[in-house]
């Protein structure tokens, strides 16, 4: 069995654009309706592509190597692999019914819309992480019918439109010809089935609009313009899989701290005179009140770390609490602070 990637005659960190790139012009040279063609190169090519272009199969492929479909348990799952396809035909079918949703199934999954929503959240929150509960108003299972969209009492009948086969003929002209594709039956959702009384509030829908309170969990160290994603939360949609619900977490800032990577900074002032001497401060942090040692002799600018009072990471550790001195001089000294000025430049100070 050939490497599917040395088939295509690419590295196997190739991009997706690489990978197609690499098969249209292989699959053109091999195609067996072109003089010089060679079908079973074609076959080749084709049979890399459908893996390498479906990340799925890919990372499959990756992991599990050059095992065939004969290698039997534990080997490698080619799933739906159809082995032939023409190059072109390939190309027009994604044109005319925008994709198929990788290659090998032609039939789309019906899948309710995502929805995508801004929290806003204080700084603290964005460091040790919090809950939310948001109200969102959406397209969700119909309380009335339970989602079943009949009416109480309601029988199942067959599907007018569809006769109960649940799928329809949907016939599109183009250029290249008359193209037949099956879908499903808008009437009954695909299931050929409909109730012969229908529930009243959401006409049958299974679905309607209302108001529902969402979780959303803010983990720790979540940063600004992060994106949390919350699966089946999305709308839901009659026959289909619920969307997902995407919110856009925006940090707000704080007065004192600030964020650089999973550090925390912040500027303190420290008098000329304890920069001198030396002394220790009680610093309001975002948890606990923290003591820090202010180093005798301290320069201005200097940064006092305090190891593990930073943001959270997720392997438990935390970054540090990085304190910028800024030593605040005095604009006006008195004629006794002058006098001992002069004492400390006597010492060569
Ligand atoms: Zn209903
Ligand atoms: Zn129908």
């Amino acid at each position: 069995m050939k490497d599917y990637y040395d088939v295509l005659g690419i590295a196997r960190n190739a991009s997706k654009d690489e990978i197609k790139k690499a098969y249209r012009k292989l699959a053109h040279q091999f195609h067996p309706d072109k003089k010089g063609g060679d079908e079973a190169k074609f076959k080749e090519v084709n049979e890399a592509y459908q893996i390498l272009s479906d990340d799925g199969k890919r990372a499959q492929y990756d992991q599990f190597g050059r095992t065939g479909p004969s290698a039997g348990p534990g080997g490698f799952d080619f799933g739906n692999f159809q082995g032939f396809e023409d190059v072109d035909m390939g190309d027009i079918f994604e044109t005319f019914f925008g994709g198929r949703g990788g290659q090998g199934g032609r039939k789309r999954q019906k899948r309710g819309r995502d929805i995508s929503i801004d929290i806003e959240i204080p700084f603290q929150e964005a460091v040790f992480g919090s809950e939310r509960r948001v109200l969102i108003r959406k397209f969700a299972t119909c309380d009335t019918c339970s989602g079943t969209g009949k009416a109480d009492g309601a029988k199942e009948v067959a599907c007018e439109q569809c006769r109960g086969a649940g799928t329809v003929r949907d016939t599109k002209q183009s250029f290249f010809g008359t193209f037949t594709q099956v879908v499903e039956c808008s009437a009954c959702g695909g299931r050929g089935n409909i109730p012969d009384k229908k529930c009243k509030h959401c006409n049958g829908d299974e679905v309607a609009v209302k108001s529902e309170e969402i979780h959303v969990i803010i983990p720790q160290g979540i940063e600004n313009g992060e994106v949390i994603r919350i699966a089946g939360q999305g709308e839901a949609t009659r026959g289909g899989e619920t969307g997902d619900l995407y919110a856009k977490v925006h940090v707000l800032a704080h007065s004192v701290f600030k964020r650089l990577g999973h550090d925390l900074t912040m500027k303190l002032d420290v008098p000329l005179s304890e920069a001198l001497l030396g002394g220790e401060r009680v610093i309001n942090t975002l948890e606990n009140p923290l003591k820090v040692k202010i180093p005798q002799g301290v320069s201005d600018g200097e940064v006092l770390k305090v190891r593990g009072k930073g943001i959270p990471r997720e392997d438990g550790s935390r970054g540090d609490l990085l304190i910028s001195v800024i030593i605040k001089m005095p604009k006006k000294l008195s004629s006794n602070v002058k006098a001992l000025i002069e004492e400390l430049k006597k010492e060569g100070y």
